[in-house]
């Protein structure tokens, strides 16, 4: 382990770096870089790998810088912003496809993973991801002389889990073990080695080359907590460079009368241009533009910082709403904010910084390189994972659950409550109810792993709620809240809300777990995850099949039976049947068409009854107390679109 080198990898929507923290001069790898964290170059001697990924026509992948010049010559075998797609559906992305020139293949299936035609060939994101992930694996492995097998990458806080698991599938499918997704904000945060303050509130501002991310993070004993998240997923310096781009053409066409868009490759020149003399702008106060034109003619310019700042106050300005949302939504002035970290190398220009600075109230962090930072956080994280150095021993661990945790719900159905890779401390409510007349007890079965169905999860602990007032099914409600403290000790609690019951327990759930059977896990849930969700879809359609024809039952009985026709009685029954035939078999989707037909069949019946049902239970009449004769059942879970 000791020997393993564990590299942090930022990877970003414009540009990816990989970095690493040497633990000091080493006899047993001489020429491996002394002590400290530092960013490993490419063999351009740069820092940066563009993520643009080009397929040549004889099937070589090219990356970064040399995939950019593809970008122009052949657009249709090169792709950038990838980043942008990760762990989306098609549906999800509309907005990114009227922007972005991503070419997608179009003979998908509803619910497949989408792909990107490159040339000839097509892949998904991840993949995609992967060949940028190559890249910088392979200039790690070049700059130490050895093979590197580790990671921790970054991810933007706000990702889901599906965007985030897409970003580990890129890291596997390159050959890259992720011990760790880190939240970009808490990798920033730890490269300025904040987390040794212990407590605070930090503010990170983070203006790339496409996205602007706020995101305000709580230090509580160490831990980093993310409390509030904003920004524009299209803002960025990619908008200065367009709009620069466009105040030139029009001085072009006004002073020399050409149109430059009549030609890519002057238009490109163009851009170069203008983007040079931002980031010269950044540091010196003026500076030379100077393109030539189609038909042998130059363009010339000299822009005043002034100047420049005039043009991009407005997109700056754009920057300031989301940050003070953020802040409201973290309920918290400017003034309690601690530390206000800048991110991205947009937050170079002068302007990003005296804003963000009059904004909070006080000069935010610049001592290191805004578009490193993310990248050296990582390799601190990575480097407290491999064993730690010196400097970092004494750090404390920032943690995710590694697996998801939850409760078995009725049968024998995982209801899953916090999610894997969530970062602790964490917590989540979810809301169930009974599916048994008069129950009274309740029992909580606590799951941990990424199955469908609970026998297949780890079972953490077992505990009943018990003393519930007899009710019909469904109508209690019972709230079960996770938390997982800085410890990763599991707390679970369980409240009917009606009768304010309650029970509780604590469990420990990584405890006795190895990485390994961790991550046999979560393959396992790959293996099996068509077959977990029929399992899953089968009991679930049951479930509710039982709980309708219950319902009919009682219902036949009723006063409002009585004032159905016959041939409404008959059509009712006959769909009774119909789902009772279908439930005897092993496919999902006849009982849910049967459900369904019935459902609307009985759709003025079940309006009657509600109100009757609704009325008897307010007014406690009419509830026998049943008992529980073998022993608690599961809780029933409610529709999300309920409560939520
Ligand atoms: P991302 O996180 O989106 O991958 P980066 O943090 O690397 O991107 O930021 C890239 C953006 O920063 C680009 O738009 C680039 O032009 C801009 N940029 C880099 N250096 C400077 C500078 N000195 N002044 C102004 N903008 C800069
Ligand atoms: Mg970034």
């Amino acid at each position: 382990m000791a020997d393993e080198r564990v590299v942090g990898i930022d990877l970003g929507t414009t540009n990816s770096l990989v970095a690493y923290m040497g633990t000091g001069p080493s006899l047993a790898h001489p020429g491996e870089p002394g002590k400290g964290v530092h960013i490993i170059p490419g063999e351009d001697g740069s820092n940066l790998v563009p993520s643009v990924v080009a397929l040549q026509p004889d099937g070589q992948m090219l990356v970064g810088n040399a995939a950019r010049g593809v970008l122009l010559t052949a657009p249709s075998r090169a792709v950038y912003s990838v980043k942008r797609l990760m762990g989306r559906g098609v549906d999800d992305v509309r907005e990114e496809l009227k922007i972005f020139p991503f070419h997608l293949a179009e003979d998908l299936m509803a619910g497949e993973v989408m792909r990107i035609k490159l040339g000839e060939r097509t892949y998904t994101p991840p993949e995609i991801s992967a060949q940028i992930l190559r890249q910088l694996k392979r200039n790690a492995e070049r700059y130490f002389g050895a093979p590197v097998k580790q990671a921790v990458i970054t991810v933007p806080a706000y990702f889901n889990d599906a965007q985030r698991q897409a970003t580990k599938d890129a890291g596997r499918i390159a050959g890259l073990e992720v011990l760790r997704l880190v939240n970009e904000p808490t990798a920033a945060s730890l490269a300025y080695g904040l987390d040794k303050k212990q407590n605070g509130t930090i503010a990170v501002y983070d203006f790339g080359g496409g996205t602007f991310d706020i995101s305000i993070l709580r230090l509580k004993d160490g831990i980093f907590e993310v409390i509030a998240t904003n920004g524009d997923t299209h803002l960025g310096g990619d908008d200065i460079d367009n709009l620069l781009v466009a105040v030139a053409a029009e001085d072009i066409a006004g002073d020399l009368k050409i149109d430059i868009r009549q030609s890519p490759e002057a238009v490109q020149r163009l851009r170069n241009a203008v983007i040079e003399a931002k980031i010269a702008l950044s540091s010196v106060e003026q500076a030379h533009i100077e393109v030539d034109l189609p038909g042998g003619k130059l363009y010339q310019r000299t822009i005043t910082r002034e100047m420049f700042e005039q043009m991009v106050l407005p997109i700056v300005k754009r920057t300031l709403m989301p940050c003070k949302q953020a802040l409201r939504d973290a309920e918290l002035t400017p003034a309690e904010v601690d530390e206000v970290v800048l991110v991205g190398g947009s937050t170079r220009i002068p302007l990003v910084r005296r804003k963000v600075e009059e904004l909070f109230g006080r000069k935010p962090h610049t001592e290191l390189n805004p578009d490193e930072v993310v990248a050296l956080g990582a390799a601190v994280q990575a480097s407290i994972l491999s064993g730690g150095t010196e400097e970092t021993k004494d750090m404390l661990l920032l943690d995710v659950t590694p697996l998801s945790l939850g409760i078995e719900a009725l049968g024998g159905v995982t209801a899953k409550i916090i999610h894997r890779n969530s970062t602790i401390p964490a917590s989540a409510t979810e809301h169930f109810t009974t599916g048994v007349e008069g129950q009274t007890s309740v029992a909580i079965h606590v799951l941990q792993g990424e199955r469908e169905m609970a026998k297949d999860c780890r079972s953490l602990a077992r505990f009943d709620l018990k003393g519930i007032p007899p009710m019909p099914a469904g109508l209690p409600r019972i709230e079960v809240r996770f938390l997982i403290d800085a410890n990763g000790i599991l707390h679970v609690s369980a409240r009917e809300q009606r009768s304010n019951k309650q029970a509780e327990i604590d469990v420990q759930p990584s405890y006795g777990l190895t990485d390994e059977q961790v991550e046999n896990m979560i393959l396992d849930s790959f293996d099996n995850a068509e077959q977990d969700l029929n399992a899953r879809q089968l009991i679930e359609s049951r479930n509710e099949a039982d709980t309708i024809l219950t319902a009919l039952q009682k219902g036949r009985k009723s006063e409002a039976w009585a004032r159905l026709s016959f041939g409404e009685q008959r059509r009712i029954e006959d769909l009774e049947n119909k789902l009772r035939i279908a439930v005897s078999g092993d496919d999902h989707n006849p009982i849910r068409r049967a459900i369904d037909e019935l459902n609307e069949g009985t759709m003025k019946l079940a309006e009657m009854m509600m109100d009757a049902a609704v009325g008897s239970a307010l007014r406690g009449k009419n509830m026998e107390n049943t008992g529980v004769e073998d022993g608690p059942e599961a809780p029933h879970p409610i529709g999300k679109a309920e409560f939520q």
